[in-house]
């Protein structure tokens, strides 16, 4: 005899996981992928513009590339790093949390030495950092950012300034931002200028956060852009860099100030700001939120002229900018900046009855070849659901079609907005759809204007011509 079981002691069936984006890290939806579209649009021409390539690397690289790098004692290693093993061998990856360290490994690996110089290169990616999440600090993020590598000349860097300048101008934020520069030196005056920091707040440590007594041993110079009040009022008495900087830096930094203003970009320059990273030496810049500060900048960057032989290359110069999408936009929505919405429908087509269906489907097609955005509900749906359809989707006109209409070769068109229909040919609906629309609201696009074929003779097939 089978045993009774009771109902009230049997396990309980684990109710299923309410699956939630982690913690920090967010969808696009569809309302904002219109913000980056239109940004990554107007990055792409300000790039093409300048002589910018674009270039993607993986989203994960040796953890190793990312210390050696960006410093193992800074805080985007040491706290915001996200890494793994993998399981067979052990080996270890982070996720990245910056653009430059794998562009300069690419630069290396891929032997763009031998390309004429300076190599321009421009990405806009995903970026992962273990941050607190926050108000415009998130754990994925995105990131547009330039980098030319193999010239040493200052004006690479005001150029670089410029476009990320424009293309604050071109999204209508620029005037919220106050670029922000500064010169950090090379390694030789830093060194100095590391050991006179150190030895100013050795004995102050009272007045320092826990953060800074930590950096004070590791990198004295990040306790100059500490945003601790104690650590402020101790950092505006510190020796001033400009008492060690050698000429050659400290020419370098007036020519990029004189060439900013030549093409009138104001700046503010500010002795304080120094950057997070290790890589970076002499221009370093920030472009601030006027109003917030430094806890808002929208990008930042540098020359970073030691990193790629750091990794392994000959010595090469180079400077980059690196500037942050979801903050961005966020500016742009306080300035009420509406992002273009190329997704509205048009038409919507209603149908009752198989035979409606098919005529339906054939509309559809031929009304999205001519480039309107067209939706049709193709279920069971009555006619009034489907009307009521249309009109949540805010279309201007519906295409009616009953089996009455499809014997008779008719089709209904309604204007959405007054409710005036007329009864037309099926044949002469997508010409008279088209004229109502506009052709201005026209979607066209043709790929075969774009996509050439290759009609150079490869080696291979020379061959095969001569036999
Ligand atoms: P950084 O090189 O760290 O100064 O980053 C450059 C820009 O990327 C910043 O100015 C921000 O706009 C953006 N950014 C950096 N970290 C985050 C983050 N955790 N969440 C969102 N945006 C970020």
């Amino acid at each position: 005899m089978s045993k009774k079981v009771s109902l009230a002691k049997a396990p309980k069936t684990p109710k299923a996981d309410k699956f939630q984006t982690p913690r920090g890290v967010h969808d696009v939806l569809p309302d904002d992928h219109a913000y980056f579209t239109v940004i990554k649009k107007i990055i792409r021409h300000r790039a093409r513009q300048a002589g910018f390539r674009r270039i993607s690397t993986p989203i994960f690289e040796s953890k190793n590339l990312f210390i050696r790098s960006v410093g193992g004692q800074t805080d985007l290693i040491e706290k915001e790093l996200y890494t793994f093993q993998t399981k067979k061998d052990g080996e270890e990856f982070a996720l990245k949390p910056e653009g430059t360290a794998g562009i300069v490994r690419s630069f290396i690996q891929h032997g763009m030495n031998q390309l004429p110089q300076p190599v321009e290169l421009f990405y806009i990616e995903p970026f992962f950092r273990h941050d607190r999440p926050q108000k415009g600090r998130y754990r994925q993020f995105h990131q547009f950012g330039f980098e030319v590598i193999g010239e040493s000349d200052p004006g690479i860097d005001a150029q670089i300034i410029q476009v990320a300048h424009f293309i604050h101008q071109d999204l209508g934020i620029a005037s919220k931002l106050k670029l922000q520069i500064n010169t950090i030196g090379c390694s030789k005056c830093r060194e100095k200028f590391t050991n006179q920091l150190r030895d100013y707040f050795i004995g102050k440590e009272r007045n320092l956060c826990a953060n800074c007594v930590r950096r004070l041993e590791e990198n004295p110079l990040r306790i100059l852009d500490c945003k601790g009040e104690d650590c402020q009022i101790l950092a505006s008495n510190a020796p001033k860099f400009e008492n060690v900087i050698c000429d050659e830096c400290k020419d370098h930094h007036k020519k990029v100030l004189e060439l900013l203003d030549s093409v009138d970009i104001e700046y503010n320059e500010n002795p304080q700001l120094v950057r997070g990273l290790d890589y970076y030496s002499r221009t370093v810049f920030e472009f601030w939120d006027e109003s917030e500060g430094a806890q808002n900048s929208v990008g930042g960057g540098g020359r970073y002229d030691g990193l790629v032989e750091q990794l392994g290359g000959n010595s090469t110069a180079a400077c980059g900018y690196a500037g942050g999408m979801e903050r961005i936009i966020a500016h742009m929505k306080d300035f009420r900046i509406l992002a273009p919405d190329k997704d509205q429908i048009d038409v919507f087509v209603a149908q009752l009855g198989f035979e409606a269906k098919k005529v339906a489907l054939q509309l559809l097609t031929a009304l999205r070849e001519e480039g309107v955005h067209a939706l049709g509900a193709l279920g069971k749906a009555s006619m009034k659901d489907q009307l009521g359809k249309a009109d949540k989707f805010n279309v201007k006109y519906a295409l009616i079609l009953g089996e009455v209409e499809v014997r008779e070769g008719k089709v209904i068109l309604r204007d959405m907005a007054s409710g005036v229909q007329e009864v037309i040919p099926i044949g002469k609906s997508v010409e008279k759809v088209i004229k109502k629309l506009g052709k201005k609201s026209l979607d066209k696009y043709d790929p075969s204007k774009d996509l050439k074929k290759d009609r150079t003779v490869r080696p291979e097939e020379e061959l095969l011509i001569r036999d």
